[in-house]
C-alpha cells in the first residue's frame, strides 16, 4: 500500500460511487466520519475530502484506506487531492492566535474598552490586515478567514472579557482573557506591541518568516507580545554577521566568552570544539525593539542552555535577572541539603547512639 499514490480518475469515479450511494451509505460503508477540517469541491457540490481519498485507493492501490491510516497531518487527505488540480476547502478557520488577538484588543482599548461595529472603518482595516498576516497557511483558511464580522464579533469577545462590563461574555477562549489581562497589566507596553506588529506588516518585514510552519515556536516559547515579535527577535539574534561581531568586540577587549547569566564557557569544557561559540540574546524587550540597527551593546552572551531556559517562559528574564535566581535556587538546595544531613545525623544518633556531630553545615 502506498499512500497517497491516487489519481485524480480514481478520485472521480469514487466521487460519482459517493453522489450514487449518498453521502451516508458512503460514509458508513468505508467507515469514514464526516470531514471536519477539509471538504473537496467538485462541480458545485461538498464532498468529505479524506473519505473520498481514503476510498480512491481501491482503484489504484489493493483497497480503500482506512481512517485510522492517516497517520500524521490532518492535512494529508487535502494535501493529496490538491496536487491533483482539485479544489479543497477548509471547513472552519483556525483559531485565533495571540499575534492577531493582540491587534483586535488594541482596537477595543481604543473604543474604551467597548466592541466595534462590523461597518466601523477600524474593523475594516484590521480585517484586511490579518489577511496578511503571514501565520496561517492559506490552505487552512476559507472565504469567511478573519472577515470584518468575524473581526467585530472577536472585539465583542474581548470586551465582554473586560472585568468593568456587567453582562454575559459573549464567547472567546481563555487566550483572549490572557491577552486582555496582558493589555490591562501593561497597557503600553502592548498598545507599543500592536504597534509594532502592524509596522511589520505594513512594511511586508514579517512575510519572509514562515510562521506558518514554525514548529520551534511550538512548545517551549512564548511570549506575551505574540508570535511575530518573538520570531523577529530570534531572527536578529541569529544573525551571524551580527553575533561574529559581537564576539570580535568581546574578545578584542580582553573579555572571555563565558554566559553572562551562569558563567559556562564552551571552550572551557569542550576545548578547541568550543572555542570561539556562544550564543547572543537580544536584551532589548520585545514592545521596544523595533526597525532599525541592533547595537552591539543590546546583545549579551549567553550558553544555549540559559538562552532556552529565557525564553521558556514570559516574561523573559534578562541575564542578570536569570545569574540572580541561578545563584538564589543554588543557595536554597544548599540550605536545604545541609537540612537534610542535618535530619539524617539527628535520625543515626537516635538508632544508634552518639555520633559525631556533622562536620559541614
Ligand atoms: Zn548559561
Ligand atoms: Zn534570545
Amino acid at each position: 500500500m502506498r499512500r497517497g499514490v491516487i489519481t485524480r480518475e480514481s478520485v472521480l469515479k469514487t466521487v460519482a460511487e459517493h453522489d450514487e450511494l449518498g453521502r451516508e451509505a458512503f460514509l458508513s460503508k468505508y467507515g469514514f466520519g464526516e470531514a471536519r477540517a477539509y471538504v473537496l469541491v467538485h462541480e458545485g457540490r461538498e464532498y468529505d475530502s479524506k473519505a473520498i481519498a481514503g476510498v480512491a485507493h481501491k482503484w489504484d492501490q489493493e483497497r480503500a484506506l482506512a481512517p485510522s491510516e492517516f497517520s500524521g497531518g490532518k492535512d494529508h487527505a487535502a494535501a493529496w487531492l490538491k496536487r491533483l488540480g482539485f479544489h479543497v476547502r477548509a471547513v472552519k478557520n483556525p483559531d485565533w492566535t495571540r499575534d492577531e488577538i493582540i491587534l483586535a484588543c488594541d482596537l477595543v482599548m481604543n473604543n474604551e474598552w467597548k466592541g466595534l461595529d462590523v461597518q466601523s472603518s477600524q474593523v475594516i482595516e484590521l480585517s484586511a490586515l490579518l489577511q496578511l498576516l503571514p501565520i496561517h497557511a492559506e490552505a487552512d483558511r476559507n472565504e469567511k478567514f478573519r472577515n470584518p464580522n468575524g473581526v467585530a464579533r472577536k472585539t465583542f469577545d474581548i470586551a465582554t472579557r473586560h472585568p468593568e462590563y456587567r453582562g454575559k461574555p459573549t464567547n472567546g477562549g481563555s487566550l483572549d482573557v490572557e491577552v486582555l489581562n496582558e493589555f490591562l497589566a501593561r497597557p503600553d507596553e502592548m498598545a507599543e506591541a500592536a504597534r509594532l506588529i502592524r509596522e511589520g506588516i505594513t512594511s511586508g518585514e514579517f512575510q519572509g518568516l514562515d510562521l506558518a510552519g514554525d514548529e520551534e515556536l511550538d512548545d517551549d516559547f512564548s511570549a506575551a507580545e505574540g508570535r511575530l515579535l518573538m520570531r523577529r527577535h530570534l531572527a536578529r539574534e541569529r544573525n551571524k554577521g551580527l553575533r561574529k561581531k559581537k564576539i570580535d568586540s568581546v574578545l578584542r577587549k580582553g573579555g572571555s566568552l563565558a554566559c553572562d547569566a551562569c558563567g559556562f564557557d564552551f571552550e572551557e569544557v569542550y576545548g578547541e570544539r568550543g572555542a570561539g561559540y556562544v550564543e547572543c540574546h537580544h536584551v532589548v524587550p520585545l514592545h521596544e525593539a523595533g526597525e532599525g540597527r541592533t547595537r552591539l551593546s543590546d546583545l549579551a552572551l549567553i550558553c544555549a542552555n540559559c538562552h532556552r531556559m529565557i525564553h521558556r517562559r514570559a516574561p523573559w528574564p534578562t541575564p542578570a535577572d536569570l545569574k540572580v535566581s541561578i545563584e538564589q535556587y543554588k543557595s536554597e538546595k544548599r540550605a536545604g541539603s545541609a537540612g537534610i544531613g542535618q535530619q539524617r545525623a539527628a535520625t543515626a544518633e537516635r538508632s544508634s547512639g552518639p555520633t559525631p556531630a556533622p562536620t559541614r553545615a
